[in-house]
């Protein structure tokens, strides 16, 4: 990691004195997270869970749960899940030291964990211990015209309840471990659902997230507290973030999708056509990069306002790569956030844009 000056402790130091943003940051390796914290994060904002499966033994726990031919089968392989997923979360934690962690439920459409195309079947197969012909089946079964716009997020939760169950308890019997390791530390573990669009979705899903802490806090007596909120990535959940409100402790601005389905334009394709017309040609800005404040940022104060209408103390935050950029920092201070969520190399720059915004525009 990078050894942190003196003058680097100083200038930060000033920083925080001004700024009225926390910073945190996006981080689901331990070893990320110990960057963000030795820079300074307040918290992690985004751990995404689906990269915690994305190494080659984890993987394959996931796409055992995808092949399963039988509930008892499905079952085996979410356990299995749920092992890795509370050894992953007690160390990001604890690399923490007590401060804060929002922990998103499984969020991309299935098909992104089984093999791409060129990649050898048959011994992925074997590995597996089914059949060629069975993966390419799985393949083809999950194939969606349009993913981003598909089985994703909220919706996963409501097609697998049994993913949002594990989750929810390796999340909340970690949280314990480590609060029963650290006497001191006051942490409460927030646990966040991806996509929402209505408050039906949130309700339901928190349903499957309540009855799943609550079971585990009664088997081990224990009385720790926990969040639940929700990103807000859709249009529609901006503008529903009133009623979304009665249900969430937080709101998460996830300003990646937000600006895709407000500009409907690709955020994975669009850097490879269309850089020179959002450069250059056409507008003077990256949508992806810098926040459209015209657009997407009215959005976000829409919701900001309407949410808080319902929620005085609702918490919001970002955890969009506009977190971490410094126009975009100064709009979200503007409008009353209470943090933002970058990646870690990016937290000493978020210091410095929230202190610059809270000199240039005061706020309580
Ligand atoms: C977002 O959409 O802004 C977000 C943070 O989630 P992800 O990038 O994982 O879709
Ligand atoms: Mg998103």
């Amino acid at each position: 990691g990078a050894g942190l000056s003196g003058d680097y402790s100083r200038l930060m130091g000033w920083a925080d004195k001004f700024r009225k943003l926390q910073v945190r940051a996006n981080a689901e390796t331990p070893a990320d997270a110990a960057q963000a914290y030795k820079f300074g994060a307040e918290g992690i904002g985004l751990v995404r869970t689906e990269h915690m499966f994305f190494d080659e033994q984890k993987i394959k726990a996931v796409r055992e749960m995808i092949l399963a031919k039988t509930q008892t089968q499905r079952q085996k392989a979410v356990d299995k899940m749920h092992v890795m997923q509370r050894e992953d979360f007690i160390k990001v934690f604890e690399a923490m030291q007590g401060q804060p962690v929002t922990i998103r439920l499984i969020d991309p459409p299935l098909h992104e964990f089984l093999p791409k195309e060129g990649e050898n079947l048959e011994a992925l197969a074997a590995e597996l211990e089914t059949t060629p012909a069975a993966l390419e089946k799985a393949i083809v079964e999950l194939h969606e015209v349009n993913p981003m716009m598909g089985h994703r997020g909220c919706r996963l939760a409501v097609s697998y309840p049994e993913i949002a169950k594990m989750q929810t308890e390796a999340i909340i019997e970690a949280a314990i471990t480590v609060t029963e390791a650290h006497k001191d530390w006051r942490f409460v573990p927030e646990i966040m659902v991806p996509l929402i669009t209505d408050l039906k979705e949130l309700k339901y899903i928190k349903g499957i997230i309540v009855a799943a802490a609550e079971a585990v806090l009664k088997a081990h007596d224990s009385d720790l507290k926990y969040m639940i909120g929700t990103m807000v990535e859709t249009p529609r959940a901006a503008l529903l973030a009133d009623e979304i409100a009665t249900e969430a402790d937080f709101y998460s601005f996830g300003t990646n999708d937000l600006t895709q389905m407000t500009f409907g334009l690709s955020r994975d394709d669009a850097a490879s056509y269309l850089g020179s017309y959002y450069d250059k040609k056409i507008f003077d800005f990256d949508p992806f990069a810098t926040l459209d404040l015209r657009g997407v940022g009215q959005l976000i104060e829409r919701a900001t306002e309407l949410g808080r209408s319902v929620k005085p103390n609702l918490k919001l935050g970002i955890c969009g790569e506009h977190g971490g950029d410094p126009a975009s920092v100064e709009f979200c201070h503007k409008v009353g956030l209470n943090y933002v969520s970058c990646s870690p190399y990016r937290v000493p720059i978020a210091r410095l844009a929230a202190a610059q915004a809270a000199i240039k525009f005061p706020r309580d």
